[in-house]
């Protein structure tokens, strides 16, 4: 997005805005462009604050090391490292969590719009998986250990679960610095608001209406 003054007769300043499509986020055209969440203007990401007022606390994050909460129906948790944390990450490209899981917990089938995932297991044992798109729909799947990596591709459905005794423990990295809208296939199609429509719900899934308003109602 750029705008430009154009010099008309009279003195007269006038004002046009070039919204240029991207397929990608794009670079920053400085050093850092430490988000300032006051701002009132609205760009694709948040506005910077003014360079001279960045401290070294806007690039900093601490509480990495602290399990998160695992007592939720999944039994799995994240705790985010993400432009929301770390002002400085706006328009860089880049950003982090930690995930946690209880025995059998599960990070369920979501997407990250924006994002690449790469997963690194620091504790634990757990399968990892995403889904290709249509019409091929492969489940590609890996058992991780301890030190193990996986890649999880920018848009695609992906899963992770404990699959031993214990806690089990990985860091994710995402190529975007937001990834604040991951989509969770099923908390998103079920527990919508409003709630799109049962038989079209019905229909897309090729089962009964009632079964809809089951599975709905656990969302
Ligand atoms: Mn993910």
């Amino acid at each position: 997005m750029a705008l430009h003054f154009v010099k008309l007769g009279g003195g007269i300043l006038l004002a046009t805005l070039l919204i240029v499509a991207s397929a990608s986020d794009p670079s920053p055209l400085q050093d850092f462009c430490v988000a300032d969440p006051t701002s009132p203007v609205v760009v694709n990401g948040l506005a910077c604050k003014d360079p001279n007022l960045v401290r070294a606390s806007d690039f900093f994050f601490s509480g990495l090391h602290l399990r998160a909460n695992t007592t939720n129906s999944f039994g799995a948790g994240a705790t985010p490292v993400t432009a929301a944390q770390i002002p400085a990450l706006n328009t860089l490209g880049i950003s982090m969590g930690r995930v946690d899981f209880a025995p059998q917990g599960l990070s369920p089938p979501h997407i990250h719009p924006r994002a690449t995932e790469i997963l690194i297991v620091l504790d634990g044992r757990i399968e990892a998986g995403f889904i290709t798109s249509n019409p091929e729909n492969r489940l590609v799947t890996k058992v991780l250990e301890k030190g193990d990596v996986f890649v999880f591709p920018e848009g695609l459905i992906h899963f992770q679960r404990n699959i031993g005794n214990g806690n089990a423990v990985a860091v994710a990295y995402f190529s975007n610095q937001n990834i604040g809208g991951i989509i969770f296939v099923a908390n998103d199609v079920f527990g919508s608001n409003p709630a799109i429509p049962a038989d079209v719900l019905a229909k897309a899934f090729q089962v009964d209406q009632n079964i809809i308003s089951k599975i709905a109602s656990k969302f």
